[in-house]
């Protein structure tokens, strides 16, 4: 295919090409030596983005992961995570990321930091299909003293892919041990309805894809739709990427239990976190809506 393409345009690709892939194997050299010495000192760091019901009030936050190269800089997590999952990363920076949630947890606790309910982590495919996922995360979970249904695990519909069967048992064990479980996504990925019902999930994330059109004057199905579904299979919805006003109010309308997004904060790092959750403290400004039970 390369030929058919002619001579200069194969020659014009080239360096493209090669300093592409010096950039991937820097990045999976950088990502290696990182996880390495997470041990002792990490370029990781994760940021917290509060989650909140449709009229405001704290239901919890997601911890999304940051990583931080050497020489290239901030790398984003859908350039990283693929790399730590094609390389078997993964599993080391998954658990780090899984302890690092629980140490916050306890650090908040102890300081009577109100974040909501539960910490959301992002778990990948990989993590979910290793045999030793379920034991490894709950000894984790365990050791750092915190209770598994502070923690929402946030799977995608890809996790269904290495097999229906399995993912739903490791669905169940986790389930089983008191773990909050979330599709993640939602929309994007290919699993059935049919699926849909079967596995023990909590919580129903709309892909932010299907928020970003939404409008209070236009009808908006697909959205409505999948509110609707999370509702009678008796999960809670959460809308990602809310970043207008707009937006919530019609989440609102179509019964969307609760949003994440821009609108109300950005994923921010632990210090920046707490400072927003107590100035958000101190203006209560939602308060009215929740003494009618929002
Ligand atoms: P996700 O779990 O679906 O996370 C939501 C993404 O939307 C985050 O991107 C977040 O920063 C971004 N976001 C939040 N509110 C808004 C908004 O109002 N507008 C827009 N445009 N974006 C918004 P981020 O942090 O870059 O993470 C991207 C993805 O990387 C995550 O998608 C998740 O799949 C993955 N990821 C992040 N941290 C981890 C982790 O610790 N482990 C694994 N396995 N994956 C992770
Ligand atoms: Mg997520
Ligand atoms: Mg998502
Ligand atoms: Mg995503």
């Amino acid at each position: 295919r390369a030929k058919a393409a002619g001579r200069n345009a194969v020659r014009l690709f080239e360096p493209e090409m090669q300093s592409v892939a010096d950039e991937r194997l820097e990045l999976e050299r950088g990502l290696r030596a990182a996880v390495e010495s997470l041990g002792s000192e990490t370029s990781f760091q994760l940021h917290f983005q509060p989650q909140v019901s449709i009229r405001g009030r704290l239901l919890g936050a997601e911890a999304l992961l940051r990583w931080r190269h050497p020489t290239l800089g901030d790398v984003a997590p859908d350039v990283f995570i693929p790399i730590a999952e094609e390389t078997g990363l993964i599993h080391a920076l998954g658990a780090w990321v899984i302890g690092e949630a629980c140490a916050r947890i306890r650090e908040w606790d102890a300081h009577r930091v109100d974040f909501g309910e539960h910490l959301a982590v992002n778990v990948s495919p990989w993590q979910l299909a290793h045999p030793d996922f379920v034991d490894r995360t709950e000894k984790l979970v365990r050791e750092a003293g915190v209770q598994p249904g502070r923690i929402t695990l946030e799977l995608t519909e890809s996790a269904l892919l290495q097999g229906f069967e399995a993912a739903l048992q490791t669905m169940y064990a986790l389930a089983g041990i008191g773990f909050r479980l979330a599709l993640d996504d939602f929309g994007t990925g290919y699993s059935s309805l049919s699926y849909l019902s079967q596995l023990p999930l909590h919580e129903l994330k709309i892909d932010r894809s299907f928020i970003c059109g939404l409008r209070p004057e236009a009808h908006s199905p697909l959205a409505s739709f999948i509110v609707d579904v999370g509702r009678r299979l008796g999960m809670t919805t959460i809308a990602e990427g809310v970043e207008s006003e707009s937006q919530r109010a019609t989440l609102d309308t179509l019964g969307c239990d609760g949003l994440q997004g821009y609108l109300i904060c950005p994923p921010l790092p632990a210090g920046a976190f707490v400072a927003w959750l107590e100035q958000r403290e101190n203006t209560r400004h939602p308060a009215r809506a929740d003494e009618r039970g929002a």
